[in-house]
């Protein structure tokens, strides 16, 4: 009951604690998300994480309370979970769980990627489209969130595998989906590849729409500089970040983790911006490198060949290869940009962060960090951009690839990267204002919730119980 929120006492231990309306009614809201999904530990984790910066903003708009706004931002719109039935190159039968959680559609038409790894659920596309949300609110575009995938492994299948269970997901999710309805991309074990064998089988049950998708092949309406997209827009949100504490990335030291499509162009930029980065990894282990990356090779190996990163050892001289977390290698440098997969980085790797004397931490994974990472990372004086800002430059420039659509034209690769750039910088920038506003110390992670949210939550009230 809402009227319920009223300024409340608690004792806590034998201290009289107050507890602000805003306070309590968050904490209502994390309840109910707990009592209704309680399975869902990740949704909780990227809700909670946001949930937790918004106080101040609820202080100074108690109508978004009245309102039930909070309540209503953690509900998807809708959840689509479908059987996706395919067959192996051997003949067997197989069945996978398809999702795409279309989570807000204040801003503009659902929008996120679709990824397809073991570990999909329920829960984890409600995580990623929960993040979403904020994320797009904060390019600037007309975007709303969603996220989507499957449970299916592409790791060690065939081509034909591949395009067979795109197909088969597509089937079903082509009822769902349109230009200006929702429109997919790519995630982790999505590319290139994945959105061609999608969209050709959109367009076999619907007539060829280009703009359904996005992340698409060039000649057949994708943009110049998407597949750059998130790892150049991770270095120019780190570049934005470095230069408003008087930094910059020359010289500089980096770890990267990651080998796939964000990494390896996170790599690239880096190295332009005269940064050496000495590390990238996949899942089985990592490689080092103190002469710097070479982005090219990791390409190769990675997409061209869909080899293992211990490969890069076996080719580069100065490199060498171990099994295990990146996280886990204790050498001095001064950034870190998580570029894997959720939670990748715990606690105690956080604390290895702190003792080899890193200054900043950039996310180009979403969620890569756990919330102790994050506290940790304070408590040390680390500076720390969160994967909604730092990482949503893929999703710009899939908005700009929705428009390129629209207008049937192509832009030049300058034309959209610059685009890229100055969104990403105008992240940054509408970040520390928040962070400003409300006081916050240079909590940039605050800052990108409290500025998404505020699109998200002015559009919710002029669009009603909505
Ligand atoms: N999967 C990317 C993300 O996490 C990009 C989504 C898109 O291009 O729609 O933001």
């Amino acid at each position: 009951m809402l009227g319920g929120f009223i300024s409340k006492k608690y004792f806590d231990r034998k201290r009289v604690v107050f507890v602000s309306n805003a306070k309590s009614y968050i904490e209502s809201v994390k309840d109910t998300i707990q009592r209704r999904d309680p399975n869902q530990t990740e949704f909780q984790e990227a809700a909670f994480t946001v949930l937790d910066t918004l106080e101040p903003v609820l202080d100074k708009h108690p109508e978004y309370i009245k309102a039930n706004l909070l309540e209503r931002l953690v509900e998807p719109e809708r959840a689509i979970q479908f059987r996706v039935p395919w067959q192996s190159d051997d003949g067997q039968f197989h069945v996978n769980r398809g999702f795409r959680v279309q989570f807000n559609s204040a801003i503009g038409p659902y929008k996120g990627g679709l990824r397809l790894h073991p570990s999909v659920s329920l829960d984890v596309v409600k995580f990623l489209g929960f993040e979403q949300v904020l994320k797009n609110s904060l390019t600037g575009l007309p975007i709303g969130g969603a996220k989507g995938g499957s449970d299916f492994n592409p790791k060690g299948k065939s081509d034909s595998e591949v395009m067979r269970f795109c197909q088969s997901f597509m089937t079903e999710l082509q009822r769902h989906i349109g230009p200006d309805l929702d429109v997919p991309a790519g995630d982790i074990g999505v590319g290139g590849r994945e959105i061609g064998f999608l969209f050709g089988a959109y367009k076999r049950l619907n007539g060829y729409q280009n703009g359904v998708l996005t992340g698409k092949g060039l000649t057949f309406g994708g943009s110049l500089a998407r597949p750059e997209a998130t790892g150049f827009g991770l270095l120019y949100y780190t570049h934005a970040m470095l230069k408003a504490l008087g930094d910059t990335l020359t010289n500089k030291k980096i770890k990267v983790s990651g080998a796939g499509n964000v990494a390896t162009y996170a790599i690239q930029k880096a190295t332009e911006y005269g940064a050496t980065v000495i590390t990238c990894s996949d899942s089985d282990g990592y490689v080092y490198d103190p002469n710097g990356i070479d982005f090219k090779l990791v390409k190769q190996i990675k997409e061209v060949e869909r080899g293992r990163i211990k490969e890069y050892a076996q080719r580069v001289e100065t490199a060498e290869y171990h099994d295990g977390s990146v996280w886990d290698f204790d050498i001095n440098y001064d950034i870190a940009l998580p570029c894997a997969t959720q939670n990748e980085i715990s606690k105690d790797q956080a604390k290895l962060i702190a003792k080899d004397r890193v200054k900043y931490v950039c996310e180009g994974a979403n969620m890569p960090s756990v919330p102790d990472a994050i506290a940790t990372y304070r408590d040390n004086n680390i500076y720390y951009g969160p994967a909604k800002a730092a990482n949503a430059g893929g999703v710009a420039v899939s908005a700009l690839e929705m428009s390129q659509n629209s207008e049937r034209l192509s832009w030049s690769f300058e034309t959209v990267d610059n685009r890229l750039h100055d969104i990403m910088d105008n992240i940054f920038e509408i970040s520390e204002a928040a962070d400003k506003e409300y006081q916050l110390n240079q909590d940039y992670q605050a800052g990108a919730n409290i500025a998404g949210f505020e699109k998200v939550a002015q559009t919710m009230m002029a669009q009603g119980l909505v």
